[in-house]
């Protein structure tokens, strides 16, 4: 996408470690209007589908799933890190491990929220080494609800997770996909 790609040359700030910090319009300050965009194009590109629910994971996919959601009429589940217990059941849970902070979140979604009938898109605002959305798609499965696919802001097609992901058949639609980026030189190379 574009208009994305754009943006991301403009504002995209490359830390050491493979890190794209896109604070200014992403993570942080949120452009929505740029995001309104995306998630039209979300719409746009997996039109083919249906679509019950959005998965996506707390706290940076929550903007544009919610925005792609106004598109796809649909509600937005977000799976929450947690350190409560599933003690009575009453929560799918798996464990991620967050790229961005080297740690293990307990990662859960209430049962109330995720059911065998529902048909998921997962939307998040970066893939890197898939860590989340593997989580993601744990819950899913452990709910007995249908992947329809996986709809990512932001790729880093250098890291294996795009890759793995669609080798095992998962459907991964990305609006730019980073085949190269260098902190060094700022510069970056955007998969045609
Ligand atoms: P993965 O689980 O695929 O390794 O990483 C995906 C998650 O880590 C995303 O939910 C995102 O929040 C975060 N992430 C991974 N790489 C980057 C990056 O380069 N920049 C930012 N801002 N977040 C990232």
């Amino acid at each position: 996408m574009k208009l994305l790609e754009d943006r991301i040359r403009k504002d995209g700030n490359i830390k050491a470690g493979n890190v794209l910090k896109v604070d200014s319009f992403l993570n942080h300050q949120i452009d929505i209007k740029l995001l309104n965009e995306m998630g039209k194009e979300l719409k746009r590109v997996f039109s083919d589908v249906e679509v019950t629910k959005i998965l996506t994971i707390e706290a940076s996919g929550i903007a544009i799933a919610a925005i792609a959601a106004q598109y796809f009429e649909v509600p937005v589940v977000f799976a929450k890190k947690s350190v409560s217990i599933n003690i009575d059941g009453s929560v799918y849970s798996t464990k991620i491990e967050s790229f961005t902070h080297k740690r293990i979140y307990d990662v859960i979604v209430s049962k109330k929220y995720l059911s065998a009938e529902d048909k998921i898109l997962v939307v998040d605002d970066f893939l890197a080494n898939g860590c989340a959305v593997d989580g993601l798609i744990d819950l899913i499965e452990e709910s007995g609800a249908q992947l329809q696919g996986v709809g990512i802001a932001i790729e880093k097609g250098f890291q294996e997770g795009g890759k793995r992901l669609r080798g095992r058949g998962v459907r991964v639609e990305s609006l730019a996909i980073i085949d190269a980026m260098n902190d060094e030189t700022g510069e970056i190379v955007f998969r045609q």
